[in-house]
């Protein structure tokens, strides 16, 4: 199933569900009971928002070898763990900014891991009961402030630097799934999820060593080789195989 989150006209926001192009309401919630209405609007007759709101974001660095060379940096012999702020979500669709103290702002095309459980202390075996599904990440880095830092707050933290979406998809099989990057239709990334130095399963049981996860949480992946340069009047599209596609348009941040 798919599940987004979307709002009518002047509607709040609600969970829905997706049949082919339409959207239906769920009454509850889509990590506890629920009931599906029926698909009675098209998708694009309404907007769609950030499918979760995670109460933290976990990252993991340098998690494709091929990725961890282009930077001449060694692959981790354990997971390169760093959070982005919720505020740093986007919905599909909404404009990534480009802040004025950096000049070279990156796509980093993501698998996400939407957690669905609460739980600390989770082992391999266990781990999969606890994502609820998948979503599109764009992991937006300043690279020169990244480098600059020499740790990852402020390079990963900008508002705009975490596009999401366009839904949740719980069916799929994240093991071996095509994850590319096209800026402008041109293509930047192609990587498979196979590829991934730790897999979903060893990140969950890493992370929840060290914090409890709450639904809605989010576990970013890490990203293949082949990150670039985002310029101001760029469309960056994500897409993973049998997940969809998740594309932002790019500005200057306006003058405050
Ligand atoms: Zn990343």
């Amino acid at each position: 199933m798919r599940f987004v989150r979307y709002q009518s006209g002047s509607d709040s926001p609600r969970y829905g569900w997706v049949l082919e192009d339409r959207v239906g309401p769920i009454e509850g919630s889509p990590f506890d009971e629920f009931r599906r209405l029926n698909a009675d609007q098209s998708l694009t007759s309404v907007k769609l928002l950030a499918p979760v709101e995670p109460s933290k974001i976990l990252c993991v660095g340098r998690n494709y070898a091929a990725h961890a060379k282009e930077h001449d940096a060694e692959v981790p012999t354990v997971p390169l763990l760093f959070l982005k702020p919720p505020s740093s979500v986007i919905a599909p669709g909404e404009t990534i900014y480009l802040p004025p103290q950096s000049e070279q702002v990156e796509h980093e095309a993501e698998l996400a891991v939407v957690i669905g459980k609460r739980g600390r202390w989770i082992s391999t075996e266990q781990a999969m009961d606890y994502v609820m599904g998948y979503t599109i990440a764009n992991d937006v880095t300043a690279r020169d402030l990244q480098y600059r830092d020499g740790q990852w707050t402020r390079s990963k933290g900008f508002d705009t630097f975490c596009p999401l979406g366009p839904w949740i998809d719980t069916e799929l099989d994240a093991a071996d799934a095509m994850i590319t990057c096209h800026v402008n239709d041109e293509l930047r990334q192609m990587s498979s999820t196979r590829d991934m130095v730790f897999n979903v399963r060893q990140l969950i049981a890493f992370a929840s060593s060290i914090m409890t996860l709450t639904p809605g949480d989010l576990l970013l992946t890490g990203t293949p080789a082949g990150v670039s340069p985002l310029r101001p009047g760029d469309v960056v599209k994500v897409s993973i195989e049998g997940l969809g596609e998740l594309v932002n348009p790019v500005a200057q941040e306006p003058e405050q």
